[in-house]
């Protein structure tokens, strides 16, 4: 039985026709699949139909045909029978992959996703992403033939939707897939999509177009003959064989001619084009030699794309020529297999290798096609420039993420939400509270995938937090948090440097406000700063003491009356209050964990600001040997803040036990930041858990509470 035209939409294809076509290059069985797949898929959209009016099954039917003339394996084409099952019928992935293989269950399933992520922005910048993102999210270079195949079929039958909606489609399939399929160099479905695409979004354009080539056609039609009768004698007489061709113009290629290049019409229609096959490399050239000697080459217009192949394993030789009427000839010379590859690009590989090995993965066909180019291009002994782009392009190492605008914003892999906010602005990113991905609440540090949508929740006055540092992937990123932090450690230095310096000027009635100018002199130069932030700076993280500078602005004499321990009657009367947000320059210490509430004590550390201990830890009585260092310190009255403190407990053991202690805690409103549990013995167990509470009289109520539990028993501050 001969196989319809395809291109012609009142025929009706069955699934005997595909079998058919299988059936020249499948093995049998391989065909059986694809015939239990058409009744799966047939009776998965029973009931539902297409805008035109046909059963639905109609469309993926004619989708696997496209592919079947392809010569796809069979998977391929299974995939292209079940591509709307998952989206438009109640039959899930994982049933796909029970009755025809997790393979084949992935393919539909990534074009599934392909169907799903929308396309709005208008921008080229945004459609390039867009394309990229597309190859990106495919593991398997087929999702994207099928995704193609289902494409073209529409856009074969766009004719039966409503006219905002052709547009929007032809749109996409101008700016998105008729772009993907001349980057893999499938360029007769790209053809074919460009022509479609034109007449749905330029139906005017494409009508008056089509009218002038009309006109010109007898004429041209004449004139091309003459040159392919011209061109096929003189072959013969140099015992060339060789099939010529005379091609016509494409419209959508003559309008965008006319368009990018603002040439007139009769400009682009002064073109003859003709395409010339043969079998042999050795022969393409020695045509070339021919038809320059037939006819002038234009300087400059000619290309050797046999040895210099084109991005995506085009091979060709281009030349322009001048004849005796005045219009110009555009040649091409190449091999029969360079046409293939011309027409079919990264299909071209399963043609050439089915049969064989089919249970190849398409990835590894990918990889084995960019492999035959690179080496076509070693062979030629060019950049390999050219092969990187398209395995950026089928390979990438980038994420390319939705804005909730509809933008796409491209990121290294692994980058996060965090990145993603520098990414839009560093102002989001420094004020970035939480994100939804997906329209889902997610914690920052959450590792974002090609095609999510991302919506970035911030607050003003919210700052960076040092923790983002651990899983920042971005420069941008890192560079923001580093700085911002640096930022706050040099102002909070400046502030407590300031309040240290004053503490001590104070026991002599002198307070940093009111020091003259003199003074400012005096302890710039002796010290050898350039101004006073400089000084504060210094003592706040540490690096100069206060009562030094000190001692220069009250002068030598009564600097020597200046008491060196800090813990004289006079220095209490004045201490240094702390409020507990000074994060970067006052640190509490790890050993006693004082807070809010509790007696402490502080001293200065070289570097690091100031830290705190409890009055009566240990550690802190280590340092009383260094009283020039100790700082007198009090809390606030209102403190913000939460602060760590471990507290541990004596539990019978018993199951659940530690989830019944953590409600407790959190029932007081107290984080839980770590748990450690020990068991004692069989019937007991000692937990200790390090809590943030705001002060000592929270620390209370939660230790009353979790005490009032009958499987704790002793419960405790832990200091160590
Ligand atoms: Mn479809």
């Amino acid at each position: 039985m001969a196989v319809p035209e395809y291109r012609d939409s009142n025929d009706v294809f069955l699934i005997s026709d595909l079998c058919l076509m299988l059936e020249k290059y499948l093995k049998h069985d391989e065909v059986t699949e694809v015939y239990q797949a058409y009744l799966f898929g047939a009776e998965a959209h029973d009931g539902q139909h297409r805008m035109s009016g046909e059963p639905y099954i109609y469309h993926p039917l004619a989708a696997a045909r496209i592919l079947a003339e392809m010569h796809m394996d069979h998977k391929s084409i299974i995939a292209a029978i079940l591509h709307d099952v998952i989206e438009d019928t109640k039959h899930a992935k994982d049933e796909i992959a029970k009755l025809f293989g997790d393979e084949v269950a992935d393919l539909v399933d990534g074009v599934s996703k392909l169907t799903n992520i929308q396309f709005e922005s208008k921008a080229e910048a945004q459609a390039e992403n867009f394309r990229k993102m597309m190859l990106a999210m495919v593991q398997d270079i087929r999702v994207i033939l099928v995704k193609l195949a289902d494409r073209l079929h529409n856009m074969r039958t766009l004719g039966a939707l409503r006219s905002d909606k052709r547009r929007k489609i032809a749109r996409e399939t101008l700016e998105i897939y008729a772009p993907i399929a001349m980057r893999l160099g499938m360029n007769t479905i790209r053809l074919e999509l460009e022509e479609l695409g034109f007449v749905a979004l330029y139906p005017m354009r494409c009508r008056i177009l089509k009218e002038a080539v009309r006109k010109t056609g007898g004429d041209r039609k004449e004139v091309v003959t003459k040159i392919e009768i011209k061109i096929q004698e003189r072959l013969k007489q140099e015992d060339i064989i060789a099939s010529v061709v005379g091609r016509e113009k494409h419209l959508y290629s003559i309008y965008l001619k006319m368009f990018s290049k603002a040439l007139s019409f009769h400009d682009v229609m002064d073109v003859y084009a003709f395409r010339i096959l043969v079998d042999s490399v050795d022969m393409c050239y020695r045509v070339l030699g021919v038809i320059h000697n037939l006819y002038k080459p234009v300087p400059g217009r000619f290309k050797d794309y046999i040895a210099i192949p084109k991005t995506n394993g085009y091979q060709s030789l281009h030349t322009v020529l001048f004849s005796s009427k005045g219009f110009s000839l555009e040649v091409q010379i190449r091999t029969k297999d360079m046409d293939k590859v011309a027409n079919a690009g990264i299909a071209a590989h399963w043609l050439y290798k089915s049969g064989k090995d089919s249970s190849n993965s398409a990835q590894i066909r990918a990889r084995q096609w960019l492999k035959s180019l690179l080496e076509m291009q070693q062979f030629a002994g060019n950049s390999m420039e050219f092969l990187e782009n398209v395995k950026i392009d089928l390979f990438p190492d980038e994420v390319y993420i939705f804005t909730p605008k509809g933008d796409i914003l491209e990121l290294p892999r692994g980058a996060t939400a965090v990145d993603f906010a520098y990414a839009v602005h560093t102002d989001v990113g420094n004020q970035c509270v939480a994100v939804k991905i997906d329209r889902v609440l997610m914690p920052l540090r959450t590792k974002l995938y090609n095609g999510q949508k991302i919506e970035i929740i911030t607050a003003s006055g919210a700052n960076p937090n040092p923790v983002w540092l651990d899983f920042v992937n971005t420069v941008k990123a890192r560079t923001n948090i580093r700085h911002y932090l640096k930022n706050l450690q040099k102002e909070e230095s400046i502030s407590l440097g300031k309040r240290l310096l004053d503490k001590c000027l104070s026991v002599y009635g002198e307070s940093v406000k009111s020091l003259s100018d003199e003074n400012i002199t005096k302890v710039l130069t002796q010290l050898n700063y350039s101004n006073m932030n400089k000084i504060y700076e210094e003592i706040g993280l540490g690096n100069q003491l206060a009562f030094v500078a000190a001692r220069i602005i009250i002068g030598d004499d009564k600097g020597k009356a200046l008491p060196v321990d800090p813990q004289s009657s006079e220095k209490t009367k004045n201490p240094l209050y702390i409020k507990g947000t000074e994060n970067t320059v006052v640190q509490f210490a790890r050993c006693c964990r004082p807070i809010p509430g509790d007696s402490i004590i502080a001293y200065v550390s070289a570097g690091r600001g100031i830290v705190v201990h409890a009055q009566d830890c240990n550690n802190a009585q280590e340092f009383v040997d260094k009283p020039e260092k100790w700082i007198d310190i009090q809390w606030e009255s209102e403190v913000d803040g939460n602060f760590s403190v471990e507290i541990k407990m004596m539990v019978k053991n018993q199951r659940g036990i530690l989830a019944t202690v953590a409600a407790a805690v959190a029932e007081k409103d107290a984080n839980i930041e770590n748990v450690d549990m020990d068991e004692r013995d069989g019937l007991h167990s000692a937990i200790s858990f390090l809590i943030s509470v705001k002060d000592r009289k929270h620390l209370a109520n939660v230790i009353r509470h979790v005490r009032r539990l009958k499987l704790v028993y002793r419960i405790s501050r832990v200091r160590r």
